[in-house]
């Protein structure tokens, strides 16, 4: 079995159909969403109805759960909140049912799926250092954790003694005697210095797990961002990738 895992895709269409074309070209057998459909971008109904129609195995992020008023939006900063209430009155009645209805967490096989922590994931804590890392290890049972929610792609790996370490490498294959914390980076919005999107592939049957980059057409998703109206920001940003 061959996985998909979609992360932040924050309503930006041309980032998540570009990653449809490559996906087309892996084969999987399963998507996986990770959260954060949107708020930022300026598609967040035509994202939400792509999404819907591949039946995806999906998790909630903050920003689908504040969208619907399902979680509190004081600790968005202000460029973030601002988008967030346009995409509320964007949004169909429909799409909103759709977000309200993803759940926390869910597991498949030897994988966990949420947006931010397993420990605490209505708190949408982030998990930056080794002892983050160490904490969430102890609170869920499966071999792998993936994550989204920094948007900067980053493993993390404990061995049989729960010494958890750091691993950069994108593309590894893992070992049965370690597990993982996997963050797949941002689809629409990726913050790590690379503009490209990031998602990740998973092969159950030989372990491998790879973090893809596919570029797309940045400039039409800037347009579409100032035509709407809403912080140039969250334009300009998507050019440096940060
Ligand atoms: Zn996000």
């Amino acid at each position: 079995m061959k996985y998909a895992i979609l992360s932040d895709i924050h309503s930006n269409l041309e980032a998540f159909q570009a990653v449809l074309e490559d996906l087309s070209k892996e084969n999987v057998d399963q998507i996986f969403s990770l959260g954060d459909i949107v708020g930022y971008g300026a598609d967040p109904n035509p994202c939400l109805e792509i999404l819907q129609g591949l039946a995806i195995i999906g998790v909630a992020g903050n920003h689908d759960w504040a969208a619907v008023g399902l979680t509190e939006t004081s600790y968005f900063n202000p460029v973030a909140k601002t988008a967030i209430e346009w995409t509320a009155g964007k949004i169909s009645q429909s799409h909103k049912e759709f977000l309200k209805a993803l759940p926390l967490t869910q597991n498949k096989h030897t994988m966990t799926l949420v947006h931010a922590t397993p420990n605490r994931p209505e708190e949408w804590d982030y998990i930056f250092s080794l002892q983050e890392a160490s904490l969430s290890f102890q609170h869920y049972d499966h071999q792998i954790c993936f994550i989204g929610h920094s948007h900067r792609p980053i493993t993390f790996v404990e061995d049989a003694e729960a010494k958890t370490s750091i691993l950069m490498n994108t593309s590894f294959t893992l070992s049965d005697s370690h597990r993982y914390i996997i963050n797949v980076g941002s689809v629409g919005q990726p913050r790590d210095g690379d503009p490209r999107a990031a998602y990740g592939i998973y092969n159950i049957d030989d372990g491998r797990f790879t973090l893809k980059r596919i570029s797309y057409p940045i400039e039409r998703t800037q347009e579409k961002i100032m035509e709407a109206g809403l912080p140039p920001f969250l334009a300009s940003r998507l050019a440096s990738g940060s």
